[in-house]
């Protein structure tokens, strides 16, 4: 394709393809079920499955759930739905690290077997003092020399279970003078007496992330294991293990910058904890940064494929600008979702002119450019709702709405001219009364009196109420998670609005959950997936009108 190159990765894996260093590109999404996934998940997940895509290889889903007390079921679901909403396939079926977890112990018998791992004694903290300081060395456990059959006999009776939580470790046996704290004779196992969601109470011994990963990437044939930055000082680790163990391939690991949005937090850790503490309404509620809380919200899969091929894919990290995950939701939803009304604010008006009972059934295009999305109807009767922030008894030549005495169109429909208010007895105005300029749909009034501006209406006979959530930021600082700040004094304590009583054209009752429009003159609102329905409608904002991002 002709797009700027924005992903060096693709320039790697074209080379390792054209030099025959690898015949068929394999790479994963290697999530870790302990959570649901966020909005940086799906730049890793359009980077590996895309990859595979673009050089017609193949991706898997692997789960790393070496963590049995952190992970569940639930998480292992929400985490394949997201990844086949968002448009991918895993290659075959998916994949558990924990799969592994018998050819991991036999890895590490053999480790012992090469005197390249040991079990060691050392408790946390004192294992903390040995392992010294970026700038000291750290100094060798004592119990680093002991023999190979003392080692296996302590492995083994370490995956019997006859030891606690915590008294024995197996380290590989490294270097504990490297500058590389990595290679300080990093824990390979260690004992969890958990049982855990895939293999019950099977094992009460679990590899750590090091030693787990380049043995499934092994496993698997994946040639590119791509992860964030952050596993650059790992490598050398990974390296090590791959060139001490039998594995059946070579992979090879490079990192990439991690995706920071700024507004948001990208922990799944943090998410974690506004939806134990109630702070959201679970991890798909609209306002959060998940993959599921983005599809409530109406983000499309599309809108979120095309920001991650937008923030490119380098070697540093960086923050984006949320607006821009905005605007790229905003165009899609401009180019594909049909137009309906909605009055937020419902103030009624009656056209004292036009007869009783009487329904005039117009129609409007779904869409101003997309003549294939059909057209919709729209009843137009005596008494309608407009918004109450479009009328004003006197007003300036600014306000291009409704006022006394002055015109303004109902969208697709009639020029209206506003006669007088009516008032409750404090004075507030609650019912408009106005009648229609005949013969303007779709034309000017013939005496030349153009209206000054156009809004938007609902029939008050044939119209349907609905309630419309709408959404501010779920953090009022730009960056919430950065420094000594706590995130979770920084959540937006206005970032839901529910509007109950909104008036919606008739049609839109019928909207099939997550179907996305444009509200005219509000903005893009979805169908909400689960508790929308024809005879009680509920909306969600997805995205304003305005565009805020500067490119
Ligand atoms: P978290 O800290 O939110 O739990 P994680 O990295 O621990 O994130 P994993 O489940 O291990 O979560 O992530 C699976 C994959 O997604 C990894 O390869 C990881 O590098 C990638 N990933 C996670 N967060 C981001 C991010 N913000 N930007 C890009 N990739 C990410
Ligand atoms: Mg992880
Ligand atoms: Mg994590």
């Amino acid at each position: 394709d002709n797009k700027p190159a924005n992903n060096f990765l693709h320039q790697i894996v074209a080379e390792d393809l054209e030099a025959g260093r690898v015949s068929e590109v394999i790479t994963r999404f290697p999530p870790e079920p302990n959570g649901y996934l966020h909005v940086g998940h799906a730049k890793s997940i359009c980077l590996n499955f895309g990859m595979a895509e673009r050089f017609g290889g193949q991706c898997n889903l692997r789960f790393d759930d070496t963590n049995p007390e952190k992970e569940s079921p639930e998480y292992v679901a929400s985490i394949q739905e997201d990844v086949r909403w968002l448009g991918y396939q895993w290659a075959g079926e998916v994949r558990y690290a924990s799969s592994y977890f018998q050819q991991f112990y036999d890895w590490a018998v053999h480790l012992v077997e090469q005197g390249d791992a040991y079990v060691c004694d050392l408790n946390a903290e004192q294992a903390r003092e040995y392992r010294g300081t970026l700038t000291e060395p750290g100094r060798n456990s004592p119990f680093r020399e002991r023999s190979i059959e003392d080692n296996l006999d302590l492995l083994a009776r370490m995956k019997a279970g006859e030891f606690d939580e915590g008294s024995k470790v197996l380290r590989a046996k490294i270097d504990m003078a490297s500058p590389n704290m990595n290679l300080r004779d990093p824990i390979l196992y260690r004992i969890r007496k958990a049982v855990h969601h895939q293999t019950g109470s099977e094992w009460c011994i679990y590899p750590t992330y090091d030693f787990a990963h380049g043995q499934e990437d092994a496993i698997e044939g994946v040639t590119h294991s791509i992860c964030t930055l952050e596993f650059e000082d790992h490598r050398p680790l990974y390296d090590w293990l791959l060139d001490h163990l039998p594995v059946p391939s070579r992979p090879r690991q490079y990192e990439f910058g991690r995706l920071n949005l700024n507004y948001t937090v990208t922990s799944k850790r943090k998410l974690k904890q506004l939806v134990d503490e109630g702070v959201v309404d679970g991890w798909d509620d609209p306002r959060m940064p998940t993959i599921s809380g983005m599809r409530r919200r109406g983000f499309t899969p599309a809108a979120i494929r095309k920001f991650c091929e937008m923030i490119g894919v380098t070697r540093s990290d960086g923050v984006v600008d949320v607006a821009m995950l905005e605007h790229a939701i905003r165009d899609d939803l401009n180019d594909n979702a049909p137009r309906a009304m909605c009055v937020l604010r419902p103030l009624k008006v009656v056209l004292t002119d036009y007869p009783e009972g009487q329904v005039e059934q117009l129609s409007a295009p779904a869409h101003p450019s997309r003549e294939d999305l059909g057209s919709r109807e729209l009843p137009f009767t005596r008494e309608l709702y407009i918004d109450a922030g479009d009328f004003l008894e006197e007003a300036n030549k600014k306000f291009k709405r409704l006022v006394l005495g002055k015109r303004v169109r109902l969208r697709n429909a009639y020029v209206i001219e506003a006669d007088s208010a009516v008032k409750d007895d404090a004075g507030n105005v609650i019912e408009v009364h106005a009648h229609t300029v005949p013969n303007t749909i779709g034309l000017d009034p013939e005496d030349g009196i153009k209206p000054k501006g156009v809004i938007q209406w609902v029939s008050a006979s044939a119209g349907r109420q609905a309630t419309v959530r709408l959404y501010d930021r779920l953090f009022t600082d730009a960056a919430p998670d950065k420094g000594d700040k706590d995130f979770m004094t920084l959540v937006n304590p206005a970032s839901l609005d529910v509007v109950e009583g909104a008036w919606i054209e008739p049609g839109l009752a019928a909207a099939a959950p997550e179907q996305n429009f444009q509200f005219e003159r509000e903005g893009y609102f979805v169908a909400d997936r689960f508790e929308h329905s024809e005879s009680a409608p509920v909306f969600n904002m997805t995205i304003g009108l305005r565009d805020t991002w500067n490119n």
